[in-house]
């Protein structure tokens, strides 16, 4: 792979929006991926593998749980460090920010915040340093974006809980040592269970063949009669809102990772067409060249205003789920657009390991697909502003 010459565009002086210590945890983010992420990614998306070694660069940086107090390991930041964090490590490669993603906003933060005292202490100091590593499981084989029909179960067999259920395309299930998995009990209510590896009858096969997220690893999480302590339900939120909370934090730290695969790809598009020489004249110099990359930084620095406010509002409280769904589906389709015109602008390059645009585009498909597909987020807005549910 070429060397990382990355420059992060900044056309409207959206630094200024920064406070001090913003800009410390984004800059510590952003060497530390030019360090030790772009060198190795395009191999280890290559081979179809998660880059382990990373794991403790990742708990450095605050990755894991950005947002969550230090008493309990995290790192006690705000909502905007916590999205700068997840752009700069989605600007190497959005399977390792997926793997951060889960980590925080999908196993950390609901045993923060629907766990007991003596579930935060057991689990989120070694989920913040990486000891341990975490899944979460709510999409099943039948049920991907109507998670509510879930037909995983556990029953209450007096000293423990009897789970059975499958579970797929869960990101890190392949080497997490902590589930957190979403079930129904004999009532059909929806609770969260912490499932650990080792216990009997649960399994974590992978999912291979994957051409999108390739250096992160996807697995099924099968439980075939697993015995759950009692102690491993988490007691303070129940219904569909439990997971619909999780996937809240997540859906927002992912409008600011796209913001960085997109930042990536337009800037190595910038880069090549100020070098490739064509009818003896740079790229670069060609009118329709100019136009995607003008369309590009426009569509970046929109992005980055809207990442920016919902941070703000994330900050104050009072960001809506709906909200946060819009900057998910506009961020992520606008990455996605990006990375398909500059891979288009490096010509037969574009298609190379060499550059990263080509493993941005195929990583940036299932984006928008997981933690709600573009319809879904489409449909999420026309429900809050007609009132009209069209789900039902
Ligand atoms: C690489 C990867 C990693 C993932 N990681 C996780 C994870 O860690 N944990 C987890 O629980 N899940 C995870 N997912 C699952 C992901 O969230 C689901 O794939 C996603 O929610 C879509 O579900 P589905 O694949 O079953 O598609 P479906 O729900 O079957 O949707 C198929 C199509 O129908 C459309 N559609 C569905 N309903 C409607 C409707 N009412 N109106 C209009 N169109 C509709 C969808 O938009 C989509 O285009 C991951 C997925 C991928 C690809």
């Amino acid at each position: 792979m070429k060397p990382d010459l990355f420059e992060a565009p900044d056309y409207y002086n959206l630094d200024e929006l920064l406070t001090d210590e913003h800009k410390l945890v984004r800059d510590a983010a952003r060497e530390w991926v030019k360090r030790d992420v772009t060198p190795i990614i395009e191999d280890y998306a290559q081979k179809a593998e998660f880059p382990t070694q990373i794991i403790d660069g990742l708990a450095g940086i605050g990755a894991f749980g950005p947002y969550i107090p230090l008493e309990y390991g995290g790192a006690g930041l705000d909502q905007i460090s916590y999205g700068l964090i997840m752009q700069e490590i989605e600007r190497g490669d959005s399977g390792v920010r997926s793997t951060a993603s889960v980590q925080s906003s999908l196993v950390m933060y609901p045993i923060f915040k629907y766990g007991n005292e003596a579930q935060r202490k057991k689990y989120l100091p070694k989920l913040a340093s990486g000891e341990w590593m975490g899944c979460f499981g709510l999409t099943e084989p039948d049920y991907g974006s109507n998670p509510g029909g879930m037909v995983t179960n556990f029953k209450d067999m007096g000293d423990h809980y009897l789970l059975n259920g499958a579970k797929m395309w869960i990101s890190n299930a392949p080497f997490a040592q902590v589930a957190v998995v979403w079930a129904k009990n004999e009532e059909g209510r929806i609770h969260g269970l912490i499932v650990e590896r080792g216990m009997e009858g649960f399994s974590t096969p992978e999912t291979h063949n994957k051409w999108s997220l390739r250096a992160s690893a996807t697995g099924e999480l099968i439980f075939d009669n697993v015995k759950v302590p009692k102690e491993n339900l988490l007691p303070n939120k129940s219904g569909l809102g439990a997971p619909l909370g999780c996937l809240d934090s997540a859906r927002y730290g992912i409008a600011w990772g796209a913001i960085g695969a997109a930042m990536d790809c337009y800037d190595t598009a910038l880069r090549y067409s100020k070098e490739r020489i064509q009818f003896d004249k740079p790229i670069g110099q060609f009118q329709l060249q100019q136009k995607k990359l003008a369309e590009m930084i426009t569509e970046i620095t929109k992005a980055q205003l809207l990442a920016w406010r919902l941070g703000v509002l994330r900050n104050n409280g009072t960001a809506t789920s709906a909200q946060i769904s819009m900057a998910k589906r506009n961020n992520v389709d606008m990455a996605l657009k990006i990375a398909r015109e500059a891979r288009q602008m490096l010509g037969g390059m574009g298609i190379s390991g060499e550059f990263s645009i080509m493993r941005h585009m195929m990583n940036l498909e299932s984006v928008i697909t997981y933690e709600g597909t573009h319809d879904i987020h489409l449909l999420i807005t026309g429900l809050d502003v007609t009132g009209l549910n069209a789900f039902k």
